[in-house]
C-alpha cells in the first residue's frame, strides 16, 4: 500500500529502529512506548487486520514473538509481557495495518490498564446464547 506508515516502514521509506526481520515479517520499537521495549510485530505484505491477514502470515507473527518475547525477557527480564493487537477504529486501531503488541512489564512499572480489569460475573444465559451463536457461525 503507497500510503501506508508501516509498509514504508518495510521498505525502508521511514526509519524505524528494528529488532527483528524474516520473509514475512518485520520488528521495530514502537515511538511511543507505553513501557521500555514496547515492540511491534507486522507482516510484510499489507492487511488491516486479523480478518485481512493470511494464515501464513499470522503464523509467522506469533513465531516471531515468540522469539522477540525471548529476547525482550533476556535484555529487560521483565516481571510479564502484554500482547496486544487491535482491530477497528472502534478498539483505537490507530495504524490500519496489522500489528502485534508486546510490551513488558517489570513488577514496578505502572499497572496496565488492558490487563487489569475488574471481575464481575456476566449473565450466564446471554454469555451462553453469543457462545452458540459465534461456535454456529465458525
Ligand atoms: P494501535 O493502532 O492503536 O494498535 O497502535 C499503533 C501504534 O503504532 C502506536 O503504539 C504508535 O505509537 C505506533 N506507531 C505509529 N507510528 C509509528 C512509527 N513510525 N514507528 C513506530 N511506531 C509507530
Ligand atoms: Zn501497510
Amino acid at each position: 500500500m503507497d500510503d501506508c506508515i508501516f509498509c514504508k516502514i518495510v521498505r525502508g521509506e521511514i526509519p524505524s529502529f528494528k529488532v527483528y526481520e524474516d520473509d514475512k515479517v518485520f520488528a521495530f520499537a514502537d515511538i511511543n512506548p507505553i513501557l521500555e521495549g514496547h515492540t511491534l510485530i507486522i507482516p510484510k505484505a499489507h492487511a488491516e487486520n486479523l480478518w485481512d491477514i493470511s494464515d501464513d502470515d499470522l503464523t509467522a507473527i506469533h513465531r516471531a514473538s515468540k522469539k522477540i518475547a525471548g529476547g525482550i525477557r533476556e535484555v529487560l527480564d521483565p516481571a510479564g509481557i502484554a500482547c496486544l493487537q487491535l482491530n477497528g477504529r472502534a478498539v483505537n486501531q490507530v495504524v490500519m495495518h496489522y500489528h502485534f503488541h508486546l510490551i513488558p512489564r517489570k513488577a514496578d512499572d505502572p499497572e496496565l490498564t488492558m490487563t487489569a480489569w475488574e471481575l464481575v460475573p456476566g449473565d450466564m444465559e446471554q454469555i451462553k446464547a453469543v457462545s452458540e451463536k459465534i461456535a454456529a457461525a465458525i
